[in-house]
């Protein structure tokens, strides 16, 4: 069972004044592109030339747990972690079996969050999309989701709207990262699901493509800031 989890902290924790993002990818064992895209996301923020970076950091602080399941990853698992829990389906309530997730309602509830991002892969559809909590947003908050989606999409043409058997409601709401963090923060929350099959368009989300599609998220988030 793992026993300890790493995560990443960019900008000063000790400001009172900045927002919380939070970041955290690979909830499921089998998905690396979450993590190529997390990587990117990361070389981002360490590149303090960059002004984007700069702004960001003057206005946040940010936490990135790279790898929410890494027992599972050793273990070459599709979803679940080395005892057999699906993460991502356990945020309201985790169990023992799932310490991964205790840890990290945990590390949230001393920080908050205002913006949460969270990193998978997709094993059906060609392309990425992204989708927000399964429960009702106001006006504001919808508007804050299709901002940041729209963002992406310019730069990516590999992002398409998310499948209707998704928005129509569809997948499980209980448990959900998106969902609990919505529920308990009131914050814009975010599944980014990236291709494990070719884009229409041509390869262009192996790894390099996945840590490009990252980077740019940290120009999307400054865009829903500001
Ligand atoms: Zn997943």
């Amino acid at each position: 069972m793992v026993t300890s989890l790493d995560v990443l902290v960019f900008g000063d924790e000790t400001r009172q004044d900045t927002k919380i993002i939070w970041l955290v990818s690979r909830q499921h064992a089998g998905e690396p592109m979450a993590e190529y895209a997390t990587e990117g996301f990361i070389r981002r923020l360490l590149d303090t030339s960059d002004s984007m970076t700069q702004q960001i950091l003057e206005k946040a602080t940010i936490y990135v747990v790279p790898n929410m399941n890494p027992d599972g990853s050793a273990a070459g698992n599709l979803r679940a972690n080395a005892a057999g829990v699906d993460l991502n389906r356990v945020w309201h309530d985790a169990p023992d079996a799932a310490p991964e997730i205790q840890a990290v309602v945990a590390a949230i509830a001393k920080t908050g969050c205002d913006y949460f991002i969270n990193m998978h892969g997709d094993e059906t559809r060609p392309f990425i999309w992204l989708i927000g909590p399964a429960v009702d947003m106001n006006p504001e908050q919808i508007a804050c989701q299709n901002q940041f989606e729209a963002f992406l999409a310019e730069k990516h043409p590999e992002l398409w709207p998310p499948p209707e058997e998704i928005r129509s409601g569809t997948m499980p709401a209980q448990g959900l990262s998106v969902s609990h963090i919505f529920h308990t923060y009131g914050c814009p929350s975010w599944v980014v699901e990236l291709p494990f099959r070719e884009p229409a368009l041509g390869d262009t989300l192996l790894a390099e493509g996945c840590i490009n599609f990252g980077r740019n998220c940290v120009e999307a988030l400054l865009d829903v800031m500001t």
